[in-house]
């Protein structure tokens, strides 16, 4: 594969989201790329004007920032291919497709849209699969020119050819082949003087240079059509990669097409949920590739880059699996050094436990190995926002020996011991309990559960007994103490 300086693009249409497939894409593009010494290109695929949202491109270019996919060529980076913005480049697409028609490969077709409708319904009406019925495909020249010089409005077709196969060879899924009387005669340029999509990439990926075509297999059968234009325009085609499918898992355990009923879809909606780039990269790079001849799974881009090649990469449908993600998640999570932690948890625990006096880094400090997700924090600091109610049966607890009895003892007996202690942190406070533990003849493990218990009111924290008292600090942990005697006597 080295003989060939590998080119290859991202070619998003501006939608306002960055669907995790997507981001796939991009990912493997620029992979590909990158673990090739080669070049990766960014165009914006904006020729459907009707569904343009304001602000999508500056959305795909923060995903690729926040996401470390840098580019060689492209919007703001600017390169000698561009514009890198399809709406800017419609005059490029008139010349092009002109040029086929001078080739005898496409032609102009004027009928107009309600012809094209009653087509449609007739077709419906005798349920068969209808299409453009090639009615302008040979007409007269002079028609043609007196028509276009009257200002009729036309589009310009792709003449495929009526008998024989297509076939190409796509890197991951094999031989593709479609018989061209399968093929419509499909639009290159709109009644608008926009390309559409079908004839706009190729233009751009012929002139852009790219060798390598990776994208979505939904577009594996409509690329006979697209290798057709490149043999009608005398180019040489590109290499093809197509993706597998991403599916996600319904609640009835069927898998279908990953949307946003099976959860967060869109790489804005991961980071919303709490999820961190890295770990969300790391995550969708294998679905649908694995590295050969090992089974490790976390990986930086760095090491992504030296693992990859399209020979790894699935033809099989990939699930996207949330436990998963949430198990890469937590990898990175603990990877961040407590610093970072704390200060992308902080303003969560700022926000759920406002009260003075509670000492929000040692709780960012045990969080910092629980949580899955910096968002998960959120569910598992109640019961330091607030006092729970009561739970009675939490108390007595087979394993250590408790009942609400000794529990109430316990508490009573340490309860003095605590007021005396000047030196409210972890480690003092364990010894002071271990102390009396030893002193009174009651296990350690009973004396750290009522305590835990008392200042907690919950059986499961996020850490232990002189941990959390360290959390809540010396009057809080008090009154939660002596709030427990009062409930227990
Ligand atoms: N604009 C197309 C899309 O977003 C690009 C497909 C391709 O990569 O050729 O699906």
């Amino acid at each position: 594969m080295n003989e060939e300086k590998i080119v290859t693009r991202f070619a998003p249409s501006p939608t306002g989201f960055m669907h995790i497939g997507n981001l796939r894409t991009a990912l493997y593009a620029w992979l590909l790329a990158r673990a090739n010494g080669g070049r990766f290109i960014v165009r914006i695929e904006d020729t459907d004007q009707v569904r343009l949202v304001e602000g999508a491109v500056e959305v795909i270019l923060q995903t690729l920032r926040q996401t470390g996919l840098d580019y060689d060529e492209g919007p703001e980076v600017g390169g000698e291919h561009g514009p890198y913005v399809q709406s800017e480049r419609k005059e490029i697409y008139r010349k092009y497709a002109e040029e086929l028609v001078a080739k005898g490969q496409a032609y102009y077709c004027f009928c107009t849209p309600e012809r094209l409708q009653q087509l449609h319904d007739e077709a419906a009406a005798a349920d068969s699969v209808g299409g453009y019925d090639r009615h302008c495909r040979n007409l007269l020249p002079e028609e043609v020119a007196e028509r276009l010089s009257r200002g009729e409005s036309y589009v310009i077709r792709q003449k495929i050819p009526l008998e024989g196969v297509t076939s190409y060879t796509d890197e991951v899924f094999g031989e593709i082949s479609m018989e061209n009387k399968e093929m419509q005669d499909q639009i290159l340029l709109k009644a608008d003087g926009y390309p559409t999509y079908n004839f706009a990439h190729v233009v751009d990926d012929y002139l852009m240079g790219v060798t390598h075509v990776v994208r979505g297999s939904e577009y594996l059968t409509s690329t006979p059509k697209y290798v057709l234009l490149y043999d009608a325009f005398g180019w040489p085609r590109p290499h093809y990669v197509h993706l597998p499918l991403l599916m996600g898992q319904n609640e009835d355990g069927k898998i279908s097409k990953l949307s946003k009923r099976h959860g967060a879809v869109s790489f804005q909606d991961l980071l919303q949920a709490g999820y961190l780039p890295q770990a969300i990269v790391n995550y969708i790079a294998l679905l649908g590739w694995c590295p050969k001849d090992s089974n490790q799974e976390i990986f930086n881009l760095a090491e992504l880059c030296q693992a990859f090649s399209i020979d790894g990469i699935s033809k099989s449908p990939s699930v996207f699996d949330y436990g998963k993600l949430n198990w890469f998640n937590s990898e990175y999570i603990k990877q961040l050094s407590p610093t970072n932690f704390a200060e992308r948890v902080m303003p969560l625990l700022k926000q759920k436990c406002p009260s003075d006096g509670l000492n929000l880094d040692k709780l960012a400090q045990l969080l910092h190995t629980r949580v899955s997700t910096i968002n998960e924090a959120a569910n598992m600091v109640d019961f330091v926002a607030e006092r729970l109610p009561l739970d009675l049966a939490n108390y007595t607890n087979k394993k250590n020996k408790t009942t609400p009895e000794l529990c109430l003892r316990i508490l009573q007996e340490v309860q003095p011991r605590l007021v005396a202690c000047a030196d409210w942190q972890n480690d003092t406070l364990f010894e002071l309990l271990k102390a009396y533990a030893a002193e009174s003849g009651v296990k350690a493990g009973a004396v750290m559960l009522a305590v835990r218990l008392a200042v907690a009111r919950q059986a499961v924290t996020p850490g232990g007994a002189t941990e959390l008292m360290e959390v809540f600090g010396k009057a809080e942990s008090l009154a939660r103490i002596e709030l427990a005697m009062a409930e227990l006597q």
